[in-house]
């Protein structure tokens, strides 16, 4: 059994995973406070799960941490958590919990949890798209994920879809986490109707007939769905995972995706290149993924 650790901005989920991918117990703890304060109570909290479930201790750990660098096992300049410069978060709990640790950003967790549990069960080759607050890539290539020489391949929310476009979190202007995440979503409600709402407001308006909202998902799939298609010229990937909290808007957003991906692409991948939805319990996704990477150890 391993621990699967998910850190997000507010809040660190936990769960102790068997390799079948059964989640046998879960918890959670605020990511705040000093970085000691907080290891000491993630790692506490974890060693008090894998007693209570009747183990003496945990093979391996696995984290997805936003700008989590696999090859330094540091969380290294991220923008949305309390703790500023490089940390070294797997030193630090690989020691309080005396078992080796790994760490990744979220979108490469969610690649290898699909991988190994969900979607992409038997693909080798595949590039999984999070489409949550941001977007996050993760890429597969021969069975691996490709983390490239500084630890941070696959920063596909990062790829520029509009020059001078929007202004994205990062300080650039045009990413495609500027358009085709949540935030994006509601951007673009609010550039069309002076409104401000989320992503899920626009949702249950396109779904109740209204015209504009449908336009904005259709729009954004389809600008999604270019952008694919030149991922699928830079690797050459059997399928596309998408995953995240706007990918639940499901066929409103997929069908202009695969629509404008399939124009999109060159002419020996018309057709062959297929979107796959997520097939891991949005819940216990992100811990799977991390513990997918703890098993990897
Ligand atoms: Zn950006």
């Amino acid at each position: 059994m391993v621990i699967g650790i998910d850190m997000g901005g507010t809040s660190t989920k936990y769960g102790l995973v068997r390799d079948d991918g059964s989640v046998v117990a879960r918890g959670s703890i605020p990511t705040g406070g000093t970085l000691d304060e907080y290891v000491d109570l993630l790692c506490r909290s974890v060693s008090g799960l894998v007693l209570s479930n009747g183990l003496k201790q945990t093979d391996a750990v696995g984290m997805g941490c936003p700008n989590g660098n696999y090859h330094t096992g540091c969380i290294e300049h991220a923008v949305n958590l309390p703790w500023k410069g490089v940390v070294p978060i797997a030193r630090m709990v690989s020691e309080r919990i005396g078992a080796p640790c790994a760490i990744t950003n979220d979108a490469n967790a969610a690649a290898l949890g699909e991988m190994r549990y969900g979607a992409a069960r038997g693909i080798s080759d595949f590039i999984m798209v999070t489409l949550g607050t941001g977007v996050g890539g993760g890429i597969v290539t021969g069975g691996r994920l490709l983390y490239g020489h500084d630890g941070f391949a696959g920063e596909l929310g990062h790829v520029i879809v509009e020059r001078n476009g929007r202004l994205c979190g990062c300080g650039r202007r045009g990413c495609l986490e500027a358009y085709c995440s949540a935030t994006g979503v509601s951007r673009s409600a609010r550039e069309r109707t002076g409104r401000e709402m989320t992503s899920k407001q626009v949702f249950q308006a396109a779904v109740n007939g209204e015209k504009w909202a449908q336009e904005i998902f259709s729009q954004t799939g389809a600008l999604l769905g270019r952008t694919l298609a030149d991922f699928v010229a830079v690797t050459s990937p059997e399928a596309i995972v998408i995953a995240g909290g706007l990918s639940r808007a499901g066929e409103l957003l997929l069908q202009p995706v695969r629509k404008a991906m399939d124009e999109s692409l060159l002419p020996m991948w018309k057709g062959k290149i297929r979107i796959l939805s997520s097939a891991l319990p949005s819940d216990d996704a992100a811990v799977l993924g991390a513990a997918s990477l703890a098993l990897e150890i």
